[in-house]
């Protein structure tokens, strides 16, 4: 019958695919039905079904003869309801030597293991274990594109960590895109330029992370033009992310553009809340916190668009109750969240106060934060001011823009990304962003 033949397909594949190929393609699939010609199988996605097509069927047909001794072909239908998250099993440890990943720069605890599958990531994350296991060859280059927080770093290291896994011998470089644009700069003031590129094209997979920082990199992008050539016409696997589709990042050459579009481009959007409570409670087990599931659902439901946050949330909750030493419940997480989460922002908070904070936390006047100076001491405050007044209050763009001495709405938008994305790599910047915060909470 149908479920002991499938039983039959799932112990085949197990023996040749690896863990994480088998949880992310076989059981994410389901047997529906079979006559004596097919067997009608269901996958997630259309991504899902191309992969089995390309890859799997032909294994089926096969060990479906061995069982049954009749040829029977597969068919692929798509699941039309979405998929719950699905934890992948915890069970399997990386194990590749620290010294490898350190060389690699990957960071231990982004891996396959702890990334909690939804329908926001689903694809990107088939994507990426495709190419960790079959580099240079379906999707190069591979690219992940898609707002903050939402695991973008994550899989890439998951890439190079899986890659490393199964041949420990390969090369694997992360940079992020400021990484590479300093080191090439680095190569011309010293004369190195050859030691950068062969450090740069003697890899086997190279990821380059956030690269809509090339934009206005001119030098930089030239060169990279070249490492992508060189690293392309050997097969080696390109793997990069962006906050945005390529043909979206300003200043960004053509010639870029159309190259990156020659392999696969996947978005990653925000979770549901049933994955946003997956992760929580993967996260909660990791660390060992015991917390009820109500209140994971609590802060789940609070923060609903950025896993850095909800991150976050969880260690504010658990500081919160070390703190008041009493145990983690819903009521003491709407306590600890109180200041971060949307509905309680200081909806009274205005522009001016904000400026006001920030030119008196800095030390400047008021007038060089709505000003048009230039220099460093003064355009962070300003850039911070704007990121404060974007997260903060309900204003539009154009009315932040205006209330700086009349700037566009562009340069709003372009200070609160540098501002978000320098948080995550300046714990100074990020120290000063919460210490204002914290003051015009109060
Ligand atoms: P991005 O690069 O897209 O800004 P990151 O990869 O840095 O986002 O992810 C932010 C944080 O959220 C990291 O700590 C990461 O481990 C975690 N995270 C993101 N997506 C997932 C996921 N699907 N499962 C578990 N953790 C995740
Ligand atoms: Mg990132």
């Amino acid at each position: 019958d149908l479920e002991s033949l499938w039983q039959y397909l799932k112990s085949k594949f197990q023996q040749t695919l690896t863990k994480v190929g088998f949880d992310t393609w076989i059981e994410s699939a389901a047997p529906i039905r079979i006559t004596d010609k097919n067997i009608i199988i269901e996958v997630p996605s259309s991504f899902h079904k191309d992969y089995w097509e390309k890859n799997i069927a032909t294994k089926v047909v096969e060990y479906l003869y061995e069982y049954t001794g009749q040829e029977i072909l597969p068919i692929f239908v798509i699941k039309n309801e979405e998929t719950s998250a699905n934890h992948i099993n915890e069970t399997e440890k990386i194990t590749v030597e620290p010294t490898k990943r350190k060389d690699a720069l990957l960071n231990d605890k982004y891996t396959f293991d702890t990334f909690v599958i939804g329908k926001g990531n689903q694809m990107a994350h088939a994507a990426a274990l495709v190419v960790a296991e079959d580099p240079g060859m379906l999707y190069n280059p591979l690219f992940f594109y898609g707002g903050v927080g939402l695991g973008k770093t994550h899989l890439m290291h998951a890439i190079g960590h899986q890659m490393l896994l199964l041949n420990p011998e390969a090369k694997v470089k992360y940079v992020s895109s400021e990484t590479f644009a300093n080191d090439f700069i680095n190569s011309i003031q010293t004369k190195s330029q050859e030691k950068f590129r062969t450090e740069y094209r003697n890899v086997d997979l190279l990821l380059v992370d956030d690269i809509q920082f090339f934009a206005d990199k001119e030098g930089t992008q030239e060169e990279f033009f070249h490492t992508f050539n060189a690293l392309y016409d050997d097969r080696k696997q390109i793997v990069l992310t962006s906050d945005r589709l390529p043909n979206e990042i300003p200043k960004l050459q053509e010639r870029l553009v159309s190259r990156f579009a020659w392999g696969l481009s996947v978005d990653i959007t925000p979770p549901d809340l049933e994955t946003r409570i997956a992760i929580l409670r993967r996260k909660a087990n990791a660390e060992r916190l015991e917390i009820p599931p109500d209140t994971l659902s609590y802060i789940a439901g609070q923060i609903d668009s950025n896993i850095r946050e909800l991150e976050g949330a969880l260690v504010r909750v658990q500081a919160y109750a070390a703190i008041e030493s009493k145990d983690i419940s819903t009521s003491l997480a709407a306590d600890a969240l109180k200041s971060i989460i949307p509905s309680s922002k200081p909806s009274t908070l205005s522009i001016q106060e904000i400026q006001k904070a920030v030119s008196d936390y800095f030390n400047i006047t008021l007038a060089d934060i709505t000003g048009k100076k230039r220099i460093k001491s003064i355009v962070v405050p300003r850039q911070i001011a704007m990121y404060l007044s974007r997260e903060l209050t309900s204003n539009s763009l154009p009315k932040i823009g205006a209330e700086f001495g009349g700037k566009d709405h562009t340069t709003v938008i372009h200070a609160y990304e540098k501002i978000d994305h320098q948080l995550h790599l300046d714990d100074d910047l990020r120290r000063s962003v919460e210490d204002i915060k914290e003051k015009l909470a109060r």
